[in-house]
């Protein structure tokens, strides 16, 4: 069973509580670990068009260095329904995983893993690429300026491996569809309402 997504709480000039910049591991973790806090309002970036864990490095039979169990919730917070052991019930696989017995899972794995989370968290906005952050002391908050992508033809202008390793080509390259209308700019707030 997936998650239910809870209804989105946020009011569109509000600021937020919390901004993640980038969802990578990390940041997919700290989205993960904050969505059983409804309290918390958060919003995570990222400039890649979905979530891809190190494109073009999932080499074939690679393992992960640690067991399964330091997925991006368990340790932090066993019950939480972002963990490994929930996918693989997702996918139908709890017993022969477990009966296999072998718990240094293929890095491929853990990047689908991944990507099931990043497909069902609400609270992620891929393909928004953050520009500038800034204090504002005036508002006593925190400014994140973002430039967001328009991509019609569901092209992410981003070749297979490009965004992981050369990201100053890429972004360049970006930059210069700019003035096509492909990007929108826009600003955001996090702070104290
Ligand atoms: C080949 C390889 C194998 C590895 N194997 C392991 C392993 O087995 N176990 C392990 O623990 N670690 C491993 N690592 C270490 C790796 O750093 C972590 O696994 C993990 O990717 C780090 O997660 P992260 O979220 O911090 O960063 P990243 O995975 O690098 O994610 C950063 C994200 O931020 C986005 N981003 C960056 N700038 C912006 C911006 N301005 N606006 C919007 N988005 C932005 C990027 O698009 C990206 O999606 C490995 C690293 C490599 C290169």
């Amino acid at each position: 069973m997936i998650p239910r997504p809870r209804p989105a709480q946020h009011e569109p000039e509000a600021p937020r509580d919390l901004i993640g910049i980038g969802i990578g591991p990390f940041n997919l973790s700290l989205a993960a670990l904050a969505h059983p806090l409804t309290e918390l309002d958060t919003a995570f970036y990222d400039q890649r068009p979905a979530f891809d864990w190190h494109p073009g490095l999932l080499i074939d039979g690679a393992t992960l260095q640690v067991p399964f169990l330091a997925d991006l919730v368990t340790l932090a917070d066993p019950v939480n329904p972002w963990s490994f052991l929930n996918y693989l019930r997702s996918r139908d696989r709890l017993f022969p995983f477990y009966f296999a017995e072998r718990f240094h899972i293929h890095r491929a794995e853990y990047a689908a893993y991944c990507r099931w989370v990043s497909d069902h968290l609400p609270g992620l906005h891929f393909g928004h690429r953050i520009d500038a952050v800034r204090w504002n002391p005036g508002r006593d908050l925190f400014e994140v300026d973002f430039t967001r992508r328009h991509d019609p033809e569901g092209q992410d202008g981003c070749e297979d491996g490009e965004c992981g390793d050369v990201h100053g080509r890429a972004y360049a390259k970006n930059h210069d569809t700019a003035s096509a209308a492909r990007w929108t700019t826009t600003c955001i707030r996090v702070g104290p309402s």
